[in-house]
């Protein structure tokens, strides 16, 4: 084929395959064009997650008629003149480039009033091609429609996921905008119904309960740092509060939403050893510097930025966060290395004495002396096995200590059980028995309870009322993004139901499919782990001992159905070698 400038539609859908990948990006363009233009409004209107409509309608400064058209082409901008701008850039837009893209691959409507003119104008663009502009009578601002997306684009129509999916993007992003700006009401529907509103009243803190449900957001941490004119604000979250991926750390740099890694990177090391292995916190965090200390330029949707001093900004991150998560977290009573290491040798060397510690999900290397009583564990010689199916012999308690472990002696030395992974692993493995006997006895509550969930999780948790009742939880949608729980499994009698829808829904992974058996297995275990006893609260010791009885009973009694180890073991021959009783005479 000869060669051929592309037509200008053409070149404008390749475009907008950068800028506009689902219907979630629209709403950030849009969002973005409408804080740019100073609105202190913003009502957005989403209908089957953005694929029929969306549309954010804002009292920002609008656009005059003349240059409705100029908005909708390519390269075209108000924000911008001359590319030294590039490096002092204040606003969140400046490439010009949103309105195209996003009228090449829909039916886009602008309407806009600037206060100075007396009535409107209205202009739409169908696949690219723009029509004329229409005097309209409008409030000053602006409303942009989108509808059909991607109607001519199929391919682009193919890739999208499944309507919670998109949605869940879209909410997630317009909550995280509303608590970047607190002053900006917000106010969310789906065409028929409220999903969710801000006051504008710049108070952060009930956004995140927006954003994460009351109980989380009471616990989050307030980060307020200030150095060197750069400075970091909003929330972390306490080490008892995390999230089995990084999805939920958020960053904003001056008002922008990135996913900037040596961020991230700085924020993980404020967490260093405060944290189990594969947990991540929950953070929003709001980085302002002086723009012109920050290039903005090098992604095309902005996700990414790099700073002038990287180190700079790097150490006060993790500096700001550590100086906040240490002002509130009381010293950290795990030990890393037991924790973090994965293999018995290394266990060893860092701990400088042989406890054992059973994890589920390596094979762990164990000598013979260590487990002499299991019979997998053979004549002395050193031999593979995974520990976490090894059974636990009859113990004899001894006590409580720090109200968090249980001490026993076994006929083969100490037993130190850690009460909360213990209770997980009874309740599972019970919970999973009656559920394989199809057979989960469930109690009724004396009074149901009523639990709000933020609207992504609401979603989520109308898709999983099914298995709910299968693990015989009584719950029914009562009204928007609340439940009425009517019964729960006998198993949890006394626990708090709203741990339990929360559990259910927090960790959840997008895209998960739901409900095969081993995702029943793994939500099963996250409302086990909320229900379980907590570490710090006393025990009886008719119950201390019923959990040792009931942790000899089970399946895999050395680990938590997570695979943190439920106790570590000192042998009776490691005892003796560490008092030189044996060995070093
Ligand atoms: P950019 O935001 O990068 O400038 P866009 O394609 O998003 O590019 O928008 C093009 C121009 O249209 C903007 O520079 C701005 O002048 C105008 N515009 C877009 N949306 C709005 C809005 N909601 N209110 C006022 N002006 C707007
Ligand atoms: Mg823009």
């Amino acid at each position: 084929m000869p060669i051929r400038l592309l037509s200008s539609e053409v070149s404008s859908q390749i475009a907008a395959g950068e800028v506009v990948e689902r219907p979630a990006s629209v709403v950030k363009e849009l969002t973005e064009n409408a804080l740019d233009a100073g609105a202190k409004n913003i009502s957005i209107s989403i209908v089957d997650a953005g694929r029929t409509l969306i549309e954010i309608a804002d009292d920002g400064h609008g656009i005059p008629s003349d240059e409705l058209e100029l908005a909708a082409a390519r390269h075209a901008t108000s924000k911008l003149t001359q590319s030294e701008d590039l490096f002092h850039i204040t606003t969140l837009g400046f490439r010009g480039e949103a309105l195209a893209s996003i009228g090449s691959v829909s039916r886009m409507s602008i309407t806009s009033r600037v206060a100075s003119a007396k009535e409107g104008a209205r202009l739409k663009v169908d696949g690219g091609v723009s029509g004329k502009v229409e005097r309209v009578g409008a409030p000053v601002g602006t409303v942009l429609r989108v509808e059909n997306l991607f109607y001519n684009v199929p391919a682009r129509l193919k890739f999208l996921k499944a309507d919670v999916t998109e949605r869940r993007a879209i909410d997630s992003l317009i909550t995280r905008y509303a608590l970047a700006y607190p002053n900006v009401r917000f106010k969310v529907t789906d065409g028929k119904q409220s999903t969710l509103q801000t006051s504008g009243d710049g108070d952060r803190r009930s956004i995140l309960a927006a954003l994460y449900g009351v109980d989380v957001a009471k616990q989050m941490l307030e980060v307020m740092a200030q150095e060197d004119g750069i400075s970091l604000t909003g929330f972390i979250s306490p080490t008892s509060l995390t999230r089995s991926n990084r999805k939920e750390i958020t960053f904003f740099v001056n008002g922008r939403w990135v996913q900037e890694f040596s961020l991230t990177t700085a924020l993980l090391q404020a967490y260093h050893t405060l944290l189990m292995v594969g947990r991540y916190p929950l953070t929003t965090l709001f980085l302002e510097i002086a723009p012109e200390d920050v290039d903005v330029n090098v992604h095309p949707t902005k996700a990414e930025v790099r700073f002038k001093s990287q180190d700079k900004v790097f150490s006060f991150v993790q500096r700001s966060a550590r100086k906040a998560l240490m002002a509130y977290t009381p010293v950290a009573s795990v030990s890393p290395q037991m924790w973090g290491s994965r293999s018995g040798s290394t266990e060893r060397r860092e701990v400088g004495i042989d406890w054992s510690i059973g994890h589920s999900s390596d094979q762990l290397t164990v000598d013979g002396g260590q487990f002499s009583n299991a019979e997998e564990t053979v004549n002395g010689q050193r031999s593979t096995i995974n520990p976490s199916f090894l059974p636990v012999p009859l113990l004899r308690l001894i006590g409580q200590i720090g109200s968090t472990y249980i001490v026993a002696e076994g006929p083969d030395g100490l037993y130190l059980v850690d009460q909360h992974a213990a209770h997980e692993r009874v309740l599972f493995e019970k919970l999973m028995a009656q559920h394989d006997k199809k057979n989960i006895p469930s109690q009724s509550l004396l009074a149901p309870e009523i639990v709000t969930l933020p609207p992504q999780s609401a979603k989520m948790l109308v898709s999983q009322l099914p298995f709910l009742n299968h693990f015989g939880f009584e719950v029914e949608e009562f009204g928007s993004n609340t439940f009425q729980v009517r019964a729960m499994p006998v198993l949890f009698a006394g626990g708090d139901p709203s741990f339990a829808l929360r559990a259910l829904v927090e960790d959840f992974e997008e895209d998960e499919a739901p409900l095969q058996t081993e995702i029943e297995a793994k939500l099963a275990a996250r409302v086990c782990k909320r229900l379980a006893v907590k570490g710090g609260q006393t025990l009886t010791s008719e119950e201390q001992r019923q959990l040792l009885n009931d942790l000899e009973a089970c399946n895999s009694p050395r680990t938590c159905p997570h695979g943190r180890p439920t106790m570590i073991h000192l042998s009776v021959d490691t005892l003796e070698r560490q008092f030189g009783r044996k060995g070093a005479r």
